[in-house]
């Protein structure tokens, strides 16, 4: 089968790998009907990251089960799935608190690599949902969205406590604040402030549900928030984006009292004990447990509800794979979409 390999920095090669196997009695084998570049996939392309010698890339995923280990239970041969980039048992204490990102089982589905023809799901009967029946064509894109990225920002914005009667800032407008602004908005958020300078992202944010557009960064950023919310800062902050400058600005932005939900990948921030001690804000952050979400994001996909599928700007065949990287890291394309 086909499959990426990140060699080096900006090194993306699509080469001929060997068929995942069922390796686990708990193990299936998907073909991937589409798979996609994640934000968090540049971090080792552009070097920041350290590579470990050549590594399928990519942990977002849906596609038709092939084959399943002797004990998989819940989904079989021929269904449409969809699951998380963890792999996790959902059964184990912290799997049960809502917390599958963690599971005590827990598998990166990125050290596996879904940019590919075929990938093994480990722990299916946990990892994966099946969709009801098989879904038409033109609701592929949003139910691959729902594997990463809008479970990711739905994360950012339930951490954010993001609801009725509360104004939400998201910073960042990658794929995963977009769909941070499109959960806000179906959690019922009153107020939605996106934060960009890009327009069309911008325009994104707005049919997701934005109420207002900030384009300052940094301490201007800031200042605009407070002054949107009668100085005193949103209730619900999504940082999106794992920089330093971000999850500083989503700190100074929350008001006290408020919620902050931090979803980027956090890459050397550190934050100041006297200033979160001031701030009175609650955090809550991490990698998101995008499982807990899937049954509910892909009815609500299935019943036309959402289309977070349009945070995919940019549709290639697999082998272009070096392009989809290359267009996301020049920020020409906000999330691109592969078809094995
Ligand atoms: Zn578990």
């Amino acid at each position: 089968m086909r499959g990426v390999v990140l060699h080096a920095p900006g090194d993306v090669r699509v080469e001929d790998r060997p068929d995942p196997v069922i390796n686990e009695p708990t193990d299936a084998v998907i073909r991937v009907s589409a798979a996609c570049v994640c934000g968090s996939d540049l971090w080792p392309y552009r070097g920041i990251e350290k590579l470990d010698g050549p590594t399928p890339m990519g942990h977002e995923y849906v596609g038709v089960v092939e084959e399943v280990g002797s004990q998989v239970t819940t989904v079989k041969p021929g269904q449409f799935v969809v699951g998380s980039f963890w792999a996790s048992d959902n059964t184990c204490e912290i799997c049960r608190s809502g917390y599958q990102s963690a599971c005590v089982h827990r598998v990166l589905m990125g050290t596996i690599g879904t940019q590919a023809q075929l990938t093994r799901i480990p722990l299916a009967d946990g990892t994966l949902v099946a969709t009801p029946g098989m879904p038409d064509q033109d609701l592929i894109p949003s139910l691959l969205a729902a594997s990463d990225v809008l479970g990711t920002g739905w994360f950012g914005a339930v951490a954010a406590q993001a609801g009725p009667g509360r104004t939400v800032a998201v910073v960042g407008d990658g794929a995963v604040g977009l769909c941070a602004v499109l959960a806000a908005k179906q959690l019922g958020a009153e107020r939605i402030i996106a934060m960009s300078r890009h327009a069309s992202r911008q325009r994104l944010a707005l049919e997701f549900g934005a109420t207002d557009i900030v384009t300052e960064r940094g301490d201007e950023g800031v200042a605009a928030i407070k002054e949107l919310t009668g100085g005193l800062g949103a209730h619900s902050v999504v940082e999106a984006v794992g920089t330093q400058e971000s999850m500083t600005q989503a700190v100074r932005s929350t008001r006290p009292g408020g919620h902050m939900g931090f979803v980027g990948v956090s890459h050397d921030v550190a934050l100041p004990g006297d200033e979160l001690f001031f701030s009175l804000v609650h955090l809550h952050g991490g990698p998101a447990p995008v499982r807990q979400y899937l049954p509910e994001l892909i009815d609500l996909i299935c019943d036309r509800e959402i289309d977070p599928g349009k945070v995919f700007d940019l549709t290639l065949p697999l082998d272009q794979a070096a392009e989809g990287y290359r267009a996301m890291d020049e920020r020409r394309a906000v999330k691109a979409l592969l078809q094995p």
